[in-house]
């Protein structure tokens, strides 16, 4: 059934495709900016992204203010404090992230702070509490997973009070999104792999949370196809080039779709498995997925059988009876999860993925003061939660 009402924004410029990076100048210039920050971390220093996305500034008379590569995962407060007067310190005049989730969420931190001019980022917590239009800013994905290059969300961790914060405000979505396969090839199978479940995660939640329209519908619906197609493929194969693009497009399309109807309980449980037992946030998604799916079965069968075809295909969609459809959509998420553990280890269970059992309780209460349980359709308790860590652990 349509909503009665919605919105869909999505104003990112997305340049997509080999050298897409070397738009940057040109795009800085259109944006009548001429010093940006790099904002990233060293794993992608270390990977020698930094050093292309340096060289494309080559020809242009353009300089880089400065750049931090130091980027913790999930980020923290700190770091976001730490970057923002880097920033007024060598008189920066935009922003450049470059990474997966961490680097892009804490470049939208820092975008807050400067452009805000107030330090404390836990003011701004929440949903649309930013004031002020922010600096000119380009998200360079490396990972094909959070779509954050894309979103009016930012998760930041809180390290005082051991929560992940969020943020959503349309001023967070950044100008313009480079989608360059060649910031892909280097992540290693496992992150690829994660990153992948992250983005399929996306899509479904966004496709049954209560917040759906039509338009996060299509993005996604057309999301998980391309994850279905090309996830096992790059963790196989990381220098398909063609593959790690069609995963690039995915992440960004899945962004697109959740960043217009939000997310749902897988979410709010991963950010707290994140933030209490520091789970990556892809491998806590692709672990929960199934779990939740089952846990909403009763309210989201429908939609979950209409997943069947992007996920499985026309044959087995064809094939599967009616009311059979949604629980093999499930289980062919856990047989990817399985065919990726095989592949390259990625963890299938909490207990493997670091969460304890004496941490259930301590997630379940977090989890359920999650801003992402709110678009669930169906509504969790604690005991519902930790009922769902016990299945996934
Ligand atoms: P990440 O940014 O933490 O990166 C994980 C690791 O991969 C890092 O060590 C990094 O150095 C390495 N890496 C990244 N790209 C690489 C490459 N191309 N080659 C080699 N190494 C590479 O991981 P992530 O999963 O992309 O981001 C997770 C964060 O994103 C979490 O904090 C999560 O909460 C947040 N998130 C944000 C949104 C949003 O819309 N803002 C959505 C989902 C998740």
């Amino acid at each position: 059934m349509l909503p009665d009402y919605y919105e869909f924004y999505n104003p990112v410029k997305i340049n997509a495709g080999n050298e897409a990076l070397e738009t940057i100048p040109y795009e800085l210039k259109q944006m009548n900016v001429s010093r940006p920050i790099i904002i990233t971390d060293k794993g992608i220093t270390n990977a020698g992204l930094l050093k292309v996305l340096i060289d494309s500034f080559d020809d242009s008379e353009l300089v880089i203010g400065v750049v931090f590569d130091e980027t913790p995962p999930d980020s923290s407060l700190k770091t976001v404090n730490k970057i923002a007067k880097l920033y007024t310190e060598y008189n920066c005049d935009s922003i450049i992230a470059l990474g997966g989730g961490s680097p892009m969420d804490t470049a939208k931190g820092v975008n807050i702070i400067i452009s805000e001019k107030d330090d404390d980022l836990r003011k701004f917590m929440g949903a649309d509490r930013l004031k002020t239009p922010q600096k000119p800013f380009i998200a360079i994905p490396t990972t094909s997973g959070t779509g954050s290059e894309v979103t009016l969300v930012a998760v930041i961790y809180d390290e005082v009070n051991n929560v992940k914060m969020p943020f959503t405000s349309n001023r967070l979505l950044p100008n313009i999104a480079i989608v360059d396969p060649r910031m892909t090839l280097s992540l290693p199978a496992r992150i690829t792999a994660a990153t992948g479940m992250d983005a399929l995660t996306h899509a479904v939640e966004a496709y049954t949370c209560l917040q759906k329209n039509p338009m996060s519908d299509a993005y996604a619906f057309a999301a998980i196809k391309l994850v279905s197609e090309n996830l096992l493929e790059v963790v196989k194969n990381g220098d398909n080039k063609q593959a790690r693009f069609a995963m690039a497009n995915a992440s960004t399309m899945a962004g697109i779709a959740f960043s217009n109807s939000m997310v749902g309980a897988v979410h709010a449980i991963g950010h707290a498995c994140g933030a209490i037992a520091h789970v990556h946030h892809g491998n806590a998604m692709a672990i929960l997925l199934p779990y939740v799916m089952k846990f909403n079965m009763d309210m989201l069968e429908n939609l979950y059988a209409e997943l069947l075809l992007p996920i499985a295909g026309e044959e087995i969609f064809a094939e599967t009876k009616t009311g059979e459809k949604a629980m093999k959509t499930i289980e062919i998420i856990l047989i990817m999860n399985h065919s990726l553990n095989k592949l390259c280890g990625m963890p299938v269970k909490l207990s493997d993925a670091g969460v304890k059992k004496e941490q259930f309780e301590q997630i379940a209460k977090t989890a359920i003061n999650d801003g992402a349980m709110l678009p669930n359709p169906k509504e969790l308790n604690e005991k519902d939660v930790i009922d769902i860590l016990t299945e996934a652990f």
